[in-house]
């Protein structure tokens, strides 16, 4: 069968579908070929006058040829990307449970005050007389994040947690080697239960990178860090509350071992929105910690950016703050671009400019509206919603360290799937079938067949109730093992079915070849 662009449909693709269409679309659901599909060399969507005639100067080497773009009508592009789009599940679609990640409503407010042309349309190299407004609210954003931390310095410009990451332990790099011992220390401790950005940055900047052993209970004992400690260790990288959803009940003491040998504790703070208002990272010893704002502070995840992930800094890292910051002067806000220009000793810088001024405008106005009681009940909101789902699925679904209360996310194992056939990835499909993003599995590696679920506080009690009314008929129904087809052919009713993603991300197939005609193909 052939569709719209003469070429087989996908019916295939569409598996048990009982009538096949002729577009190979599926109602509403339309199948969306390539740009390159779908365009032709000979149209464009706009009318561009011809050139009047005149002398290139590239020597030669101007292109005689056209490059072979696709070309479109107006709506023909715009449909294409509406359903590309539509094929697309966000958190404005419906509940997405992908622990550690912490989707949550982005509140159109927020959006709003981004879109204000005093912050959306300013330039970062305007003369800083016309943008004091701007750098105000940087200013404040700042001071809340140093409050909700009690922490001594605050580096807004890196663009996501793992750039806030790498600005956090190059401070830490910056103060060794300003001790003399940039030779000699070396060593980062991450725990076995670490996202994998953490031994990533310390190893992308030098530092050899030691595990530290995740015990039974899911936590980072202070005797396995002590075990490992010496004069050649540079910090440790632990994240608290942890990927296990467990809030690290040593965490004090692993920060006093860690300081006794002259070391820096780095905090991974993605999972700063348990305890916003509940517990501040500078009182547990804390020497540096990224906040996701995309997470905490409601900002949209940015896919690798445009996002934000600032950094704060203990008293002993703040003189190695990087440029540029902002600073109160005789005559308003100044931008301190340049080491020359302070008195501290800034490591460099980590971008060109000076951050993401529409999530910075974002985090301020989540932070605002939220108010301080507001911010520490989205907290013990999260939580509440984390230990509803625990104890909604706890009797079919097992837990890898007990059925004992979590923090904002709940770590499932598969050992319930024993002898089902069924495994995690499989029932991660099916929640596709569901209409449900899948939780995020595998991860932390610590646990066998990882299921983590962090449904976030955005979501009501009726929304909770229907999942997990969802999933209890996936684990029933995989558990019985009456209709296994249902769980290993997950998904059924999406686009696509099963990706081979490994393969897919293996060898990706970046360049777009032509088919040969069909009646070539036949032949
Ligand atoms: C999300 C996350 C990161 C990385 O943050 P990005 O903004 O995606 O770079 C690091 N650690 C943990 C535990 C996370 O959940």
């Amino acid at each position: 069968m052939l569709n719209r662009q003469g070429r087989p449909t996908a019916a295939g693709e569409a598996g048990t579908q009982a009538h096949p269409t002729f577009t190979g679309n599926k109602a509403l659901a339309q199948i969306e070929p390539l740009l390159f599909e779908i365009g032709r060399h000979d149209t464009t969507g706009v009318d561009i006058d011809e050139p009047e005639a005149f002398t290139p100067r590239l020597g030669g080497l101007e292109r005689k040829e056209a490059i072979g773009l696709p070309g479109l009508s107006e709506p023909e592009t715009m449909r294409h990307y509406v359903r590309l789009s539509q094929m697309n599940y966000g958190i404005d679609t419906g509940l997405f449970p992908l622990g550690s990640c912490t989707m949550k409503h982005n509140a159109r407010l927020n959006e709003r005050m981004a879109r204000l042309p005093g912050f959306s349309d300013v330039h970062p190299l305007q003369p800083v007389s016309t943008v004091q407004g701007a750098l105000e609210l940087m200013s404040e954003l700042g001071r809340y994040l140093m409050t909700l931390t009690n922490m001594k310095a605050v580096a807004l410009s890196p663009k996501a947690g793992a750039h806030g990451e790498l600005c956090g332990m190059m401070a830490i790099k910056a103060a060794i080697e300003a001790k003399g011992e940039g030779k000699t220390r070396n060593v980062v401790l991450v725990p076995d239960s670490a996202h994998g950005t953490n031994p990533a940055t310390a190893a992308l900047i030098g530092f050899v990178v030691k595990p530290v052993p995740a015990r039974d209970d899911g936590s980072v004992h202070v005797e396995d860090v002590k075990k490992l400690l010496g004069p050649d260790v540079a910090a440790i990288m632990l994240t608290n509350p942890n990927t296990c959803g467990l809030f690290e009940p040593q965490v004090v003491e692993i920060a006093k071992a860690i300081h006794d040998v002259g070391a820096y504790f780095y905090c991974d703070g993605a999972n700063f929105n348990a305890i916003v208002g509940k517990a501040k990272p500078g009182d547990l010893g804390v020497d540096a910690m990224h906040i996701n704002l995309h997470k905490t502070f409601s900002t949209p995840h940015g896919g690798g950016g445009p996002g934000s992930g600032p950094v704060v800094l203990s008293e002993r890292l703040a003189p190695f703050a990087p440029v540029p910051f902002v600073r109160a002067g005789k005559n308003g806000f100044e931008l301190v671009e340049q080491a020359s220009d302070t008195d501290e000793k800034p490591f460099g810088r980590m971008t060109a400019f000076h951050g993401q001024m529409g999530m910075y405008v974002r985090a301020l106005s989540y932070m605002l509206s939220h108010g301080s009681d507001g911010m520490k009940q989205a907290s013990e909101d999260a939580v509440l919603n984390a230990n509803y789902i625990r104890a909604g699925l706890s009797d079919l679904m097992s837990l890898p360290f007990g059925n004992k209360p979590c923090m904002h996310e709940v770590l499932f194992d598969d050992a319930w799937l024993k002898d089902t056939g069924v495994t995690t990835l499989d029932i991660a499909k099916a929640m596709i079938d569901e209409g449900y993003h899948p939780m995020t599995m595998y991860f932390p590696l610590v646990v066998h067949g990882a299921m983590l679920i962090e449904p976030t506080e955005s979501e009501s009690k009726a929304s909770l109730d229907l999942f997990i009314a969802t999933l209890r008929d996936l684990a029933m129904a995989a558990k019985t093992g009456n209709d296994k087809e249902r769980f290993t052919g997950a998904p059924h009713h999406a686009p696509r079915r099963r990706l081979d993603e490994t393969r897919a991300a293996r060898n990706p197939i970046l360049k777009w070849t032509p088919p040969s005609p069909v009646a070539e193909a036949a032949e």
